[in-house]
């Protein structure tokens, strides 16, 4: 599981509609089910992580595999032993699912397929990859997104026709890119803001014509994708807002003027949502700059922010992943 591009419709329904009922699981009692016994899910981590590598190590557990993983800076590859090399140490150890990120974007696709050539039968799950796709973030933004809107039956239907923003750092983001096929795939329409800098006018168009490797694209019709520059504006008659962190670590040059300008021209704060028009929820991938992309008083507000909801919800989203993988996988 690589990337949202070449997901359908039906591929979505999928995923939310296995999520809600691992979502609806009693919260005491039987929140083990055996589907994964005897199965073991290895992490391989690049790059730090915080909710993504937690969410997919608690989604494991709860479906009873084992559970593994594997630090960098503690590891061989300090002694010069390659990422492939490394995955294969751990597929010696009997490891069925990999979870891999990396900073450089297409490494968990590249392993995939060698993994593929040498004939094993492993699934790799992408938790994220340079600025090119978070596919587990995707998803979990459009459940929690669902459920907002349609909480008993949470289904791509729930997107359709609606408006979305996304704003900030789109160029560094792979969430957004993740967001963009995901969304439009729904039938919803986005609206990106954020400096040109940040968000080169080619993001328009990121959707048109087939997805990368697909000769057609798998959803008919897609939701449009619209570029508004002004805050004010691009909030106008939204139904949410998804908002990105400023990545600094990926930033080549200083692509901002302050932090400040930044939190004064794209920041979110209650004042500003007004624009909207209605109430809206906000999403934030995280780990946030609090008072620079969120005001501190907006992200702590439960009326507004679906932040915590999001990584409420990244563990059945993962738990719907693993199960769906490791059942292709027996298949
Ligand atoms: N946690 C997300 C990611 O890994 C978003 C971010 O870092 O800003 O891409």
């Amino acid at each position: 599981m690589i990337d949202l591009a070449a997901f359908s419709r039906q591929d979505f329904a999928t995923v939310l509609e296995l999520a809600q009922r691992f979502r609806c699981l009693p919260v005491a009692g039987a929140r083990k089910l055996p589907a994964l016994q005897g199965r073991l899910v290895t992490s391989l981590f690049f790059e730090p992580s915080t909710r993504t590598r937690s969410s997919f190590e608690i989604a494991a557990k709860r479906l009873s595999a084992d559970v593994q993983s594997f630090s960098p800076a503690s590891s061989s590859l300090s002694k010069g032993e390659s990422l492939l090399d490394t995955a294969r140490t751990y597929l010696a150890m009997g490891a069925n699912l990999l979870v891999v990120r990396h900073r450089c974007a297409g490494v968990p696709q590249q392993l995939a397929a060698e993994l593929d050539r040498d004939g094993e039968r492993v699934a790799v799950l992408n938790a994220g990859d340079g600025l090119h796709s978070h596919p587990s973030q995707g998803l979990l933004d459009l459940f929690t997104l669902a459920r907002y809107f349609a909480p008993e039956a949470p289904s791509p239907a729930a997107l359709a026709g609606r408006r979305i923003a996304i704003v900030g750092d789109v160029l560094h983001s792979r969430v957004a890119r993740s967001n963009l096929w995901a969304l439009t795939a729904c039938g919803a329409d986005v609206v990106l803001c954020g400096p040109p800098t940040l968000l080169p006018e080619a993001f328009a168009a990121f959707v048109d014509g087939p997805p990368p490797g697909q000769a057609v694209d798998p959803v008919p019709q897609r939701g449009r994708i619209a570029i508004e520059r002004q805050l004010d504006l691009a909030l106008e008659g939204v139904d949410a807002v998804m908002t990105l962190r400023l990545q600094k670590e990926r930033m080549q040059q200083q692509m901002i003027t302050s932090l400040d300008a930044y939190h004064r021209q794209y920041g979110l704060s209650h004042r500003r949502l007004a624009h909207c028009g209605k109430h809206v929820p906000v999403l934030h991938p995280g780990p946030v700059n609090r008072g620079v992309e969120l005001a501190g008083e907006l992200l702590d507000d439960p009326a507004i922010s679906l932040v915590d909801e999001q990584v409420t919800n990244g563990i059945p989203v993962r738990m719907a992943l693993l199960y769906l993988l490791a059942a292709g996988e027996a298949s």
